[in-house]
């Protein structure tokens, strides 16, 4: 069967960026400004197609799970509404995990496969420096041995669309890229223009990015010793688990964050969008839909299937479950957030014990997640961006944001 991505590519007759046409200046103001996510875009010579291709510029969700999917997202299917055009969702993990990977490593594994099977020449990821954990560096990886090193997240804004410049002359004609969703949006609007025959799309969901030096503010008012962090995430346990060089554990709660300190680390881009479930993808592999020490599995198209058939035989996996309500809880976090409150430490554990006991589980933490991002972003945008209200948050956000009563803009 045509894959429908690839229908969407050939068809339409844009042209090539123009000869002339450079990369903006390392450091200088990009077209959205403060909203900026360093998307890569504006590294390369696509930045021609900048106006028409920013998330941040124009939002076009519509257009884009269309040419994607071949149709946007229904909206009167609850499911849809929160997770995107979707043929499949599952929890899997890998029987045998990968090493030091952010999960259990389904995204290196598939980037590894598509590689050994001939089905893509690179792939595009995400490496880190030399000298910093956590300072991302895109690469087009054409060996598996560079796609597993590029395994586990780096928690900051990555510039991935930078790798795009070194498309033209390479010989790369089949890619698979992987990204969050910002990326994708600004990929999937000059996928037409690439010199590519083939593009396959594996997202990550995505959501509260910041930049290195944010990250650096998160780590010191989170963590007993910032410097031996390498490894954390956010997990479904209502915790923030992070693991040392020493291989040690330590669990914060979520309760119990410096929401005074932390409000303003999390980027203006991150805090004024809403593909936290990363649209555009044809295959989304995330955690926070499944039930914890899964990973849940979004499958938008038939080439999204053709992406999962390559790992299906190595995986266990399960159907996607949902369990309490998020309700209650999303209407009083965004009240106490926007009050800026911090509990003091045993309450926050204490509270994060009985939401962990009786809170949403699988698909409604899923939501739960999301209808406490959307709602705190919303704010965030009529605050800071009254004038880009309108255009910027797409009805689907709208649809779960009236869900709520949110404090005076
Ligand atoms: P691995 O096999 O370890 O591979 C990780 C992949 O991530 C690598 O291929 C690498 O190229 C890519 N990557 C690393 N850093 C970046 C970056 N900064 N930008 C783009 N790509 C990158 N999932 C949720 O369900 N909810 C969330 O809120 C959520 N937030 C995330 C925020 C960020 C910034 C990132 C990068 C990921 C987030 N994820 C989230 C996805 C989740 O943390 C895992 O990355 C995903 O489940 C894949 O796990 P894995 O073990 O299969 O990945
Ligand atoms: Fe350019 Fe990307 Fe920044 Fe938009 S988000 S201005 S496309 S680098
Ligand atoms: Fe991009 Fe949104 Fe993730 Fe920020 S939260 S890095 S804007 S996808």
């Amino acid at each position: 069967m045509q894959p429908i991505g690839c229908a969407a590519v050939t068809r339409l007759p844009v042209p090539a960026p123009h000869e002339k046409a450079r990369p903006l200046a390392k450091g200088s103001v990009y077209p959205a400004k403060d909203l900026c996510s360093q998307c890569g875009l504006c590294d390369s010579r696509w930045v021609a197609y900048v106006k028409t291709s920013c998330a941040f510029l124009e939002q076009r969700f519509e257009a884009m799970e269309s040419g994607a999917h071949g149709r946007s997202r229904d909206l009167d299917n609850d499911d849809e509404l929160y997770f995107g055009v979707h043929q499949r969702m599952l929890m899997a993990r890998l029987r045998q995990p990968i090493e030091g990977a952010q999960w259990t490593g389904i995204v290196s594994r598939i980037g590894v496969r598509a590689l050994e099977s001939g089905l893509v020449d690179a792939v595009l990821c995400v490496g880190q420096s030399d000298s910093d954990r956590f300072t991302p560096v895109p690469r087009l990886a054409r060996t598996p041995e560079e796609v597993l090193s590029a395994r586990v997240n780096k928690p900051t804004l990555s510039p991935n669309l930078e790798v795009l410049e070194q498309l033209p002359g390479s010989g790369i004609k089949r890619l698979l890229a992987i990204g969050v969703g910002c990326q994708i949006q600004a990929l999937r609007a000059v996928q037409a223009t690439l010199p590519l025959e083939e593009l396959y799309v594996l997202g990550l969901p995505c959501v509260d990015n910041v930049s290195r030096k944010g990250l650096q503010t998160f780590l010191e008012s989170t963590v007993s010793s910032p410097a031996t962090v390498v490894h954390y995430e956010f997990m479904q346990d209502f915790r923030v688990h992070f693991r040392h060089s020493d291989g040690r554990t330590e669990t914060v709660p979520f309760f119990g964050l410096d929401t005074p300190k932390l409000k303003d680390v999390f980027a203006p881009s991150c805090l004024s969008c809403f593909d936290y479930t990363n649209a555009g993808a044809d295959l989304v592999v995330g955690y926070m839909g499944a039930t914890f020490g899964r990973q849940w599995v979004t499958v938008r198209n038939p080439r999204g299937q053709q992406l999962l058939d390559l790992v299906e035989p190595e995986l266990e996996t399960a159907p996607v479950t949902s369990s309490g309500d998020r309700r209650a809880a999303v209407q009083q976090g965004i009240e106490a957030y926007d009050k800026a409150l911090k509990l003091p430490l045993w309450l926050a554990r204490l509270i994060g014990l009985v939401v962990e006991r009786l809170g949403p589980k699988g698909l409604e933490y899923g939501r739960f997640s999301i209808d406490s991002h959307f709602t705190r972003n919303a704010l965030w945008v009529r605050r800071h961006h009254p004038e880009k209200v309108e255009a910027h948050i797409p009805a689907f956000a709208r649809t779960i944001v009236s869900r709520y009563r949110l404090p005076e803009a």
